[in-house]
């Protein structure tokens, strides 16, 4: 298995830390709104790496955070003119109904920053005490960038690169434009901990290396999130982790790429910008995690009403498979006169081939793009094969080699788990070729061919014959 680390920018073969054992930590949610698509990106990925971990026959320890004090809650919790933790509260909440919905499994530890003041507050500690980290007349603590000298390491910049930075906030406090506050002093009315340095609370970044350090220990096997956190904040978490531990912090480090609308980046100044919640209640959840699982993890990905039409078409044509799978395997069990002995042979080679490509895909940083395409050819196999073919193939043992490997595939990615939406295409199928009938007797061809596009879009051939029109799969 080979990742590419964005800290070394090259592909490197996959050795965890521990035999059989995979730590892995990705930046969760900061809870003050409905998660966009960009952030359900990383959810979906991950989330595959992580069952793909797990069927390779490694232990995974999975930790996402919630991000559950920051400034975008302070200010939601004034303008509701309510408590953080309501806005906090509430938010978690909505995060995890869709990852529900986009088939996410729940991580193993889901640890919030509020639960780890004490922790935070010792880390920083020890930074000061250990020269990394300074306190300010106002009772704020930064991070001596200047003193690591990897800082810029898995951003592949060096510190004068970085001063000039438009991201870097500069204030009069800090002794060097990139330093970053570990701690943050609170104006009156703000929520706060009390701290050494006096009433504060945590800055963003040292939240992760703290819950990372408490949950998985110094180093950890994979650390993942969203490009844009490369810099600043996996930077400064690699900063702090590193000089309080004197350990790396992550052997691998993946980022997903961005999501772009109509060929634009997607952001709220553009106001091309859309909730998980509002797509799926147009399109489904389904359709969006197979979306974002359609393209490699590092590519952008280019959102258009166009690639949801086509995920559309795509899963529906899984689901056609899988259900007919079903339906075959249900009638082998009734009636066995119908089974035709033993296991064609060529058949299970050319299924077993797709599955191994399906796996050499994955093994090749994840390429979920190439594993889709192999799991496309083993479905058109198992439909012209199976279906079309009325005697040889049709044997139980037939059917059921086909269905365990179609499922195995499709588990990995953690699709076709929507059971309702595409529960019996057939009768929605019958159906749209009956009002097909119906239009051709009127001679509304017009109308009758666009139903016949439609069934084409889904994945379904439509012959006219003597008898009516017959169909098959594509
Ligand atoms: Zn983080």
């Amino acid at each position: 298995m080979i990742f590419f680390n964005t800290l070394s920018g090259k592909k490197e073969k996959f050795v965890p830390l521990e035999k059989n054992k995979v730590k892995i930590y990705v930046c969760g949610p900061t809870v003050y709104n409905l998660i966009h698509l960009g952030n359900a990106r990383p959810m979906c990925v991950f989330d595959v790496l992580r069952k793909y971990l797990i069927y390779r026959g490694y232990e995974v320890i999975f930790v996402q955070n919630f991000t559950d004090i920051d400034d975008k809650i302070i200010k939601k919790a004034e303008q509701n003119k309510t408590f953080f933790e309501e806005v906090s509260k509430k938010y978690k909440k909505e995060y995890i109904v869709d990852a529900r919905g986009l088939g996410i499994s729940k991580p193993d530890i889901t640890p919030s920053a509020t639960d780890y003041i004490t922790e935070m507050i010792n880390f920083i500690s020890k930074l000061i005490k250990k020269n990394y980290a300074y306190k300010t007349d106002s009772g704020s603590v930064y991070f001596k960038t200047n003193k690591f000298y990897e800082y810029g390491k898995l951003s592949g910049q060096n510190l004068s690169d970085l001063k000039s930075d438009v991201r870097i906030f500069k204030n009069e406090e800090k002794k060097n434009a990139t330093d970053f506050a570990l701690w943050k002093s609170s104006k009156p009315n703000e929520p706060s901990w009390i701290s050494p340095w006096g009433k504060g609370r945590p800055g963003w970044h040292i939240e992760c290396s703290t819950m990372i350090k408490k949950n998985l220990g110094d180093t950890i096997d994979i650390h993942c999130g969203g490009e844009d956190l490369i810099f600043p904040h996996h930077e400064n978490e690699i900063a702090q982790s590193e000089c309080c531990n004197n350990k790396k912090l992550a052997n691998y480090w993946l980022h997903n790429g961005f999501i772009n609308i109509d060929n634009k980046k997607m952001s709220k100044s553009l106001n091309n910008f859309f909730t998980v919640r509002d797509l799926s209640k147009k399109v489904g959840y389904e359709v969006l995690r197979y979306l974002l699982i359609s393209v490699h993890y590092r590519s952008p990905i280019n959102f258009s009403e166009k690639i949801i039409d086509q995920c559309k078409s795509s899963l529906t044509r899984l689901y056609n498979c899988k259900n007919f799978l079903e339906k075959l395997s249900c009638s082998c069990q009734d009636t066995p006169k119908k089974s035709f002995g033993n296991i064609n042979k060529d058949l299970k080679e050319e299924l077993t081939l797709c599955k191994k490509r399906f796996i050499e895909a994955m093994n090749n940083d994840l390429n979920t793009a190439d594993a889709l395409g192999y799991l496309f050819i083993l479905t058109k196999k198992i439909n012209s094969k199976i279906f079309l073919n009325k005697k040889v193939l049709k044997s139980k043992q037939t059917i059921k080699f086909a269905r365990n490997i179609f499922e195995e595939l499709t588990d990995i990615l953690g699709i076709l788990y929507e059971k309702k939406s595409c529960k019996n295409p057939q009768i929605e199928i019958k159906k749209l070729i009956e009002e097909r009938q119906k239009l051709r007797e009127k001679k509304d061809y017009k109308t009758a061919d666009k139903i016949r596009k439609k069934l084409d879009k889904m994945g379904i051939i439509l012959k006219d014959t003597a008898d009516g029109a017959v169909w098959e799969n594509k």
